[in-house]
């Protein structure tokens, strides 16, 4: 398991790459939620998420031991994320993409200089093929969450939210694959264990909390418009980490979701995405029993394809 050293480490390594992301407080969201609310602004990160966090601490340490060539499987935040890190360390990288990728995705890969190539449609069929890439180039393959230095490096908000922000009792973690979550439990309860660290997943992508009821690893199937959280069970090295010291993890529905989206960017004029959304509804509609406690929401990106903007909104 990661120790808070290893978060402390990747914070040093990961220094000139990733920004200190602002702390914003909300009257209106902590008047309706009352509770002192606080956001992390992880939308405000390079590359639009905290993904370049993981991803820069994993392709750093891996150059540092003599990695000339970076892969990895995801059209998502991640693949954003690693396309900029190898391009910023002129480290020659593919990206597997689905076919059907959106284009708008695949135009913020190239963005960052990344090369793509498209391959199937399962996430079974992208990871074997950059797995393979990986092989044939001598090359590491860079996984999304389940990875020592990944999980490590997502680790890095809860030390800056612990430096951000004073006599913190509850802090809320969205949960895909678990990497984000299990970063911060390290850096959090190793230093502070009375702080309160509570995962948020969509009851439609309720993978860890029915891992975490059962107590061993269990998939179940995700369909989401949080697309980040659309994980089917959480990793082997994220797992055993929430299991130990995660306080609670709850549910959201899509209609709270899309509430919660819509109420951020009405009031707070600020574009998070839907997966992030998840953090803030689980206050909205007291999921987690609190009153005038501080409690710091973790908005993990603000990557939205703008032609879906009216799936995501609840309009009353
Ligand atoms: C990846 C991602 C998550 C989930 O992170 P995990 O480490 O997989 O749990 C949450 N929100 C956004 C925006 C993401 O990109």
């Amino acid at each position: 398991m990661i120790s808070v050293k290893d978060v402390q480490q990747a914070q040093e390594r990961i220094r000139d790459i990733a920004r200190v992301t602002p702390i914003f407080q909300s009257d209106q969201l902590s008047n309706i939620c009352g509770n002192n609310l606080f956001l992390k602004t992880e939308h405000l990160q390079k590359t639009g998420s905290f993904k370049i966090r993981g991803a820069s601490n994993k392709v750093i340490q891996a150059t540092e031991t003599g990695a000339t060539y970076v892969t990895t499987a995801s059209s998502g935040n991640h693949g954003q994320a690693v396309a900029y890190i190898t391009n910023s360390y002129n480290i020659p990288s593919t990206i597997v993409v689905p076919e059907n990728s959106s284009q708008c995705k695949v135009d913020a890969i190239h963005a960052y200089q990344g090369k793509i190539e498209k391959c199937g449609t399962t996430s079974e069929e992208r990871l074997a093929r950059a797995q393979e890439i990986a092989t044939e180039t001598n090359g590491i393959y860079v996984p999304p969450y389940d990875d020592p230095f990944v999980m490590a490096g997502q680790g890095v908000v809860g030390l800056e939210i612990i430096e951000q922000v004073e006599d913190i009792d509850i802090i809320l973690v969205p949960v895909g694959g678990g990497g984000l979550l299990s970063g911060i439990l390290t850096a959090v309860k190793e230093t502070h264990p009375h702080i309160k660290v509570i995962g948020v997943e969509p009851e439609n992508a309720k993978d860890t909390y029915l891992s975490l009821q059962n107590k061993t690893i269990t998939s179940s199937p995700a369909s989401t418009i949080a697309d980040g959280l659309r994980t089917s069970q959480p990793g082997e090295l994220t797992f055993p980490v929430v299991m130990k010291y995660v306080d609670d993890l709850v549910l959201v529905s899509e209609d709270e979701i899309r509430h919660a989206f819509t109420f951020v960017m009405e009031r707070t004029k600020q574009l998070i995405e839907p997966s992030s959304a998840t953090a803030i509804a689980a206050v909205m509609f007291n999921k987690i029993h609190a009153k005038d406690k501080n409690i710091v929401s973790v908005i993990s990106g603000g990557n939205v394809d703008v032609d879906q903007i009216d799936q995501f909104l609840k309009l009353s």
